[in-house]
């Protein structure tokens, strides 16, 4: 029988790189532990969740096609979806393309002409730019007389409650709450942190709708944005939510009314949420929600890994190797082009689809530089899989994210390093 030191060595992962790794891991009990209740806790949510809309076999092989009128399987899932984040309703939908789909969905639909979107928290993900009208672009809310306006966040990462007061106005109707830091260095708000801003912003104006961006936040932690006051959630199936399984969709839960404008303005006006066949992906959707409690306690261990792993090397990483965790990314600053390219080629090199291929820096749209990206997804662009990228810029850092399973996310990491030793860029101690 093949050892599992063996099995390393066999793929590539050199004795030291695998001893560095286990000295680490050995420190990283407790949060590991931790981490596992929360799943324990999320799975039981799920679980729940599909017990009291009492999916059946039916949901799951229901296979609608054309107008999609009275598929259960779709009904009972959104169903679902509105118990797990204890709102009144959701719209969870294959149709929805993609997190800045279900983020254009949420907004253009709840705002009206001569409304007013509020960003209390700095500048949005880069996609919503567009969306909103940030950057001029066809079919954006500013182009149907939306208007946009942001406060920053206090230097030390926290909300300018003073700037957002003073933001606030008669014509401000909506609300939009980036949970994760995606692409930047601000921290990620914690479900806690968000829920104070809510609460601050509908003391000063009752009827706003607060809206969260929950894109890699979902089943992090106990609760959800929706727990502490957002009228709306929304995400991407191919992240957290979706379990790796979805292979497209986004999913938007939240008050009734407000979902159901999304249902018009995702299908027509007069159809809403009665249309939209679901053609099949039904079990996907079901099952990898269930498994998603599970994959995210993976991605998260892997996170926490990896932070620990270069932190110890004398990387700068964020998070850090001791904070809390509020979303599945992780910044690491290599410091050079070669580190960039390295880390990324180990994690390409340790994907279970396309694991031959060697990436390249590469020019890509919307872009202020070259990106190197690796990614040997089962589903394409799926960041709830292992992946990383990194701009070819100062300061070199890589972004990584994801890992199916805890196992695949560890191999991951230490193909990372197995790279960068073999590259002679870093020296092990
Ligand atoms: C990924 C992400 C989005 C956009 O999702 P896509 O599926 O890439 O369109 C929006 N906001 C945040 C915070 C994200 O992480």
């Amino acid at each position: 029988m093949t050892k599992l030191t063996d099995y390393y060595r066999e793929l590539g992962i050199r004795s030291e790189v695998y001893r560095f790794g286990e000295e680490l891991l050995g420190e990283l009990k407790e949060r590991f532990e931790a981490i596992d209740r929360t799943a324990e806790y999320n799975q039981l949510k799920v679980v729940q969740g599909m017990q009291k809309s009492q999916v059946n076999e039916n949901c799951l092989h229901y296979y609608a096609s054309g107008y999609g009128y009275n598929d259960p399987g779709r009904d009972t899932l959104e169903e679902v979806y509105a118990h797990i984040f204890h709102t009144e309703g959701a719209l969870v939908r294959p149709q929805i393309t993609c997190g800045t789909h279900a983020l254009s969905l949420a907004l253009g639909a709840n705002l009206r002409p001569g409304d007013e979107l509020l960003s209390p928290v700095g500048k949005p993900y880069d996609t919503l730019e567009e969306v909103i009208g940030i950057r001029p672009s066809r079919g954006s809310l500013a182009e149907y007389g939306i208007t946009y306006s942001q406060t920053e966040l206090l230097p030390d990462g926290t909300f300018d409650y003073d700037a957002v007061e003073k933001a606030i106005n008669e014509r401000t109707k909506l609300i939009t709450i980036q949970r994760s830091k995606g692409y930047l260095t601000r921290p990620t708000f914690s479900v806690k942190q968000i829920g104070e801003l809510i609460a601050f912003v509908k003391r000063i104006k009752p009827d706003v709708i607060c809206m969260v961006d929950n894109c890699y936040g979902e089943f992090v932690e106990t609760i959800e944005p929706s727990d502490v006051g957002a009228d709306l959630v929304v995400g991407s199936l191919i992240k957290n939510p979706g379990g790796g399984l979805a292979p497209i969709g986004g999913y938007i839960a939240g008050r009734k009314d407000l979902i159901e404008e999304c249902g018009y303005r995702l299908t027509s006006p007069g159809l809403g949420k009665e249309v939209g066949a679901s053609l099949g992906v039904m079990q996907s959707f079901y099952q990898g929600l269930f498994l998603a409690p599970t994959v995210v306690a993976g991605s998260l261990k892997g996170a926490i890994f990896a932070a620990n792993i270069y932190e110890r090397l004398g990387y700068k990483v964020v998070p850090n190797s001791r904070e809390s965790r509020h979303d599945i990314i992780q910044a690491v600053e290599l410091g050079s082009p070669e580190g960039v390219i390295a880390f990324c080629r180990g994690i390409q090199a340790a994907a279970p689809v396309d694991s031959y291929v060697v990436p390249e820096p590469w020019a890509m749209p919307g872009y202020d530089s070259d990106v190197i990206m690796a990614a040997g997804a089962f589903v394409q662009g799926s960041s709830i899989e292992l992946s990383a990228d990194g701009p070819m810029k100062p300061p070199y850092a890589v972004y990584f994210q994801g890992g199916l399973t805890w196992g695949h996310a560890k191999l991951g990491i230490l193909m990372s390093l197995e790279y960068m030793v073999r590259d002679g860029l870093v020296r092990l101690p």
